[in-house]
């Protein structure tokens, strides 16, 4: 496992746009999701977020600021953590929580030869159906218009194969036509 797709694991993490910089996944609705930089003047590092999560996926990190980890469960969208914060860090009324989905890698069991199903029994969005094909275990293929980035499939799939991924604005993981060809997304960094 490369030491990016490690920290995925551990601490959701993205690679910004055409830089080589690695932002850690902030809150549903902070305004990290848009702009770090405002994230970051907003946050007072107070840890009230990280408190008022129910799911414990919060965890104080780099310099003091909340980091989402889907290393044990999801996030349930819960909104408690935009709730708690009194200093601004979190736009309340965006209509998305964030632009997150997830990504299928090539560790996955079904594409090695093992019958798996255990993400899609986990997705509560129904965001994962199996495909048949023939001479193998059908492969996992995500609905990205259905995936609300919630994670609960990440720390559940056996082989660590479902990285959380962040989209570009207003889009899939991956381009509709290719979405459509290819179960398995590839495992580079957005
Ligand atoms: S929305 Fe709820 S579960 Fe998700 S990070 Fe905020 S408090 Fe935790
Ligand atoms: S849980 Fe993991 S190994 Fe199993 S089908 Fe889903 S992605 Fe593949
Ligand atoms: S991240 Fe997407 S695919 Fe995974 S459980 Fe949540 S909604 Fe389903």
């Amino acid at each position: 496992m490369t030491q990016l797709a490690r920290r995925h694991l551990l601490f959701g993490c993205f690679r910004q746009a055409g830089q080589g910089a690695v932002l850690p996944f902030r809150p549903p609705w902070s305004l990290a999701w848009t702009d770090e930089a405002a994230f970051a003047a907003a946050c007072s590092r107070c840890d009230a977020c990280i408190a008022a999560c129910p799911a414990g996926v919060l965890k104080r990190g780099d310099g003091g600021f909340p980091e989402l980890t889907f290393a044990a469960t999801g996030c349930t969208l819960c909104r408690e953590c935009v709730s708690a914060c009194r200093d601004g860090a979190f736009a309340a009324d965006a209509a998305e929580p964030w632009n997150l989905a997830v990504a299928f890698t090539e560790a996955c069991l079904p594409g090695r030869g093992v019958e798996c199903r255990t993400c899609g029994e986990h997705c509560e969005a129904g965001a994962i159906r199996f495909r048949p094909r023939l001479g193998g275990a059908p492969l996992p293929a995500l609905d990205a218009d259905a995936c609300t980035g919630c994670g609960a499939c990440v720390p559940v799939c056996p082989a660590g194969a479902i990285e959380p991924r962040r989209r570009a604005a207003g889009s899939s993981p991956l381009p509709a036509a290719e979405r459509a060809s290819a179960p398995l997304f590839p495992t580079e960094a957005p």
